[in-house]
């Protein structure tokens, strides 16, 4: 059997100890003769399964007893509905634009009610973070919304937006559990957790008490926060097997020593492939540079036919999925959590070599 290293952004890599885990108790769990896919979501096993993954996933983000931790079906797009249908009471929302997903969640929300971009970076392709100290919120806008970490353009907010005494809801997905978060500055945080988390399908979301419960009219009940916070995400069938890789990944990262030493891992290894492309005579990163995303790595040879050769190459010598987004061309390059700093190693040395014989 041979792993390739997966740089792709999503579903991505996971952490190889995980897998294995899984797989030694894919036909009998825990003496029960039966896998987690198989076994009742009443059953006092998964109860477990989910009141640790719970537990662990507080512990590692150090989430406050007055915020919900919800697990929810569906993954980013849902988020985008939910969001406004469970805080926008007055029909007013502000959103900044730093990307096709933050875009994606204010068309949601305008389905809604009144929705503004009050901060946008489209002018440069998204190429970089707008200045979020100072925006101009409504006095009635129900929230503020923005995507902390741009997947498809390789950009992370290094500074909290001001929210301005608002409602602050930020998308993380593509940096969940990759840095410590300060989780009392957002009133909800959620992010997918098909990057740094576990498989397709499901999100995870941080919901401050006092928000939940006062939906649009005619919210269906599956898109309420209420009643996943009312039944311990157990109110219908929830995603029992992603739940128990997830609790598994949790476990991982408190191994490794929790979000402060994940933060160290991943900066060690941005900054391996970033050193090289700032160096570089054929490859560069298209990223204001202060704006860089710590796990999505954008570059470009400015030449569409070698980016595909590159991209080609790559994948015969094992480093896989390092096409940019089908919107943005050119290379990406994501080094989620799971992403061992020997495969950034390979694709330097790789990228290194590709460029002496290019040249
Ligand atoms: N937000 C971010 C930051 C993303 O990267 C993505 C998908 N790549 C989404 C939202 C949308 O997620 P989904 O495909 O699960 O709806």
């Amino acid at each position: 059997m041979a792993r390739v290293f997966n740089f792709s952004a999503g579903p991505a890599v996971l952490p190889e100890e995980v897998l294995r885990e899984a797989a030694e108790e894919m036909l009998d769990y825990k003496g029960t003769g039966m896998s987690v896919m198989e076994m009742s979501h009443r059953s006092k096993m998964f109860q477990d399964i989910l009141d640790d993954a719970e537990q662990d996933f507080r512990e590692l983000l150090g989430v406050p007893a007055n915020y919900k931790v919800l697990f929810i079906q569906g993954g980013g797009h849902v988020q985008f509905a939910m969001v406004p249908l469970n805080l926008m009471k007055n029909r007013k929302a502000e959103y900044i634009v730093t990307g096709q997903w933050a875009k994606k969640a204010l068309q949601e929300a305008a389905l809604y009610g009144d929705v503004r971009a009050v901060a946008s970076s489209e002018d440069k392709v998204y190429s970089y973070i707008p200045d979020c100290t100072d925006l101009s919120i409504r006095a009635d806008a129900d929230y503020l919304y923005f995507c902390k970490n741009n997947t498809i353009y390789g950009t992370v907010f290094h500074e909290t937006p001001n929210a301005k005494g608002k409602t602050l809801v930020a998308d993380v997905s593509s940096c969940f559990l990759s840095v410590p978060e300060k989780v009392t500055d957002y009133g909800i945080l959620w992010g997918g957790v098909q990057k740094n988390v576990g498989p397709a399908g499901m999100a995870i979301a941080v919901v401050r008490e006092d928000l939940i419960g006062d939906c649009l009219p005619g919210t269906p009940t599956m898109l309420r926060y209420e009643t996943y916070a009312a039944h311990g995400s157990l109110y219908n069938t929830p995603p029992c097997y992603n739940i128990y890789i997830c609790g598994k990944v949790f476990r991982w990262i408190k191994e490794i020593g929790g979000l402060a030493a994940m933060q160290k891992r991943n900066e060690e290894k941005a900054a391996l492939l970033y050193d090289f492309l700032d160096q570089s005579k054929l490859f560069s990163n298209p990223v204001r540079r202060e704006d860089r995303s710590v796990m999505n790595v954008t570059f470009v040879t400015g030449n569409a036919a070698l980016d595909k050769k590159f991209v080609e190459e790559a994948k015969a010598a094992g480093l896989e999925n390092l096409k940019g987004h089908r919107t943005v061309g050119g290379m990406r390059a994501s080094l989620y959590n799971a992403m061992p700093k020997e495969g950034v190693q390979r694709l330097v040395d790789f990228m290194a070599a590709f460029e002496k014989r290019e040249a």
